[in-house]
């Protein structure tokens, strides 16, 4: 892009890209992490983050193709991935100056942000999306933790979108988001050692009273421990460290299951069903025994009953939970899922 971003096209489009901005880097303001000592964890701060775009109308959206001032100057595309405008983590990310006066450990946030859109339909979801196009993002997911890894800085990538207002969302276009991190955030780090310590993922798809949906090669299930009400796990029968290596029959198999997952959300809230889906990868290093799996938490615990995450959660990060495990994966199976 002629700012010194990146954007790749995945499968057909139609039309070279034409950017009518002025060629020059864009504005760089650089964030940084500072230690959190109490809690013992990074945090990021991207003060020149404030002002990105906020829902904007739907003729302003900067994804739709040939958006004015929009990302995507092609007539046409499949899939297009490109480094966020508002990148909370940077490739070329310097090193911080200490802040005078405090002891506290402060490192460059270093990494990359881009943006994932699955569609040029500015309507379509995951769930719509016809099925040879989810297996296309399946297999971009892959090829971007690859490219992301050559970065020397990188130690994890985690894709992931975030859906509907609840969740935060301020462009409704469907697409997601890839985040390749410097450090190993906590979650992921508590996860890479549950997997070291040889947690074995694939059984979960061996239980029927948590399996909603199965295939050959993968299946979604409710984990016997949700922290969420609904929440739903794809998870491949066979290990791979990442969507990279997954076989033709598997890509199909996940993409699958990515549109029931998200379907049968829709169907059983009766509308648009919020959640975040993370898509977990091997860090650096964890290839031998880090799981690639997905993850749904959706922020429903009934139709119009949001589930928030308030005292006990943020407070002392412990779950409370007002369905079993076993109850919402029967209640998930039996919904009949709109073709
Ligand atoms: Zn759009």
């Amino acid at each position: 892009m002629p700012d010194g971003r990146q954007l790749h096209l995945y499968g057909a489009y139609v039309g070279e890209p034409s950017f009518a901005v002025e060629a020059g880097h864009h504005e760089h303001a650089f964030s940084h992490r500072r230690w959190h000592p109490v809690r013992r964890e990074w945090v990021v701060y991207s003060a020149h983050r404030q002002t990105r775009t906020y829902k904007p109308p739907t003729n302003d959206c900067p994804f739709c193709p040939m958006a004015e001032d929009g990302e995507l100057p092609v007539k046409d595309f499949s899939i297009a991935v490109f480094d966020n405008k508002f990148s909370s983590l940077q490739k070329d990310a310097p090193r911080p100056s200490p802040i005078p006066g405090l002891d506290l450990p402060v490192e460059s946030a270093a990494g990359n942000c881009e943006v994932i859109v699955y569609s040029s339909d500015h309507r379509a979801t995951m769930g719509s999306l016809p099925q040879a196009r989810r297996e296309l993002l399946v297999r971009v997911w892959g090829d971007r933790i690859r490219e992301a890894m050559n970065l020397a800085s990188v130690q994890v990538v985690m894709p992931f979108e975030n859906r509907g207002e609840e969740a935060g969302v301020t462009l409704h276009h469907p697409h997601g988001q890839i985040y390749a991190f410097s450090y190993m955030p906590p979650i992921i780090g508590a996860m890479a050692e549950s997997f070291r310590e040889g947690y074995d993922l694939a059984k979960l798809a061996a239980l029927p009273p948590y399996v909603i949906a199965d295939t050959a090669s993968a299946a979604a299930l409710v984990p016997p421990f949700a922290r969420f009400p609904y929440e739903t796990w794809i998870v491949p029968k066979a290990f791979h460290p990442n969507p990279g290596t997954l076989s033709a029959t598997e890509v199909s198999d996940v993409a699958s299951l990515l549109a029931r997952v998200a379907n049968t959300y829709d169907t059983f809230f009766g509308r648009v069903c919020p959640y975040v889906m993370v898509v977990y990868a091997a860090p650096r290093g964890m290839e031998k025994f880090f799981p690639f799996h997905i993850q749904f938490q959706p922020l429903l615990r009934a139709p119009n009953k949001l589930k928030f995450i308030a005292g006990v959660e943020l407070g002392a990060g412990s779950f409370l939970v007002d369905i079993l495990p076993e109850t919402a994966a029967q209640n998930l199976r039996n919904v009949e899922v709109r073709p």
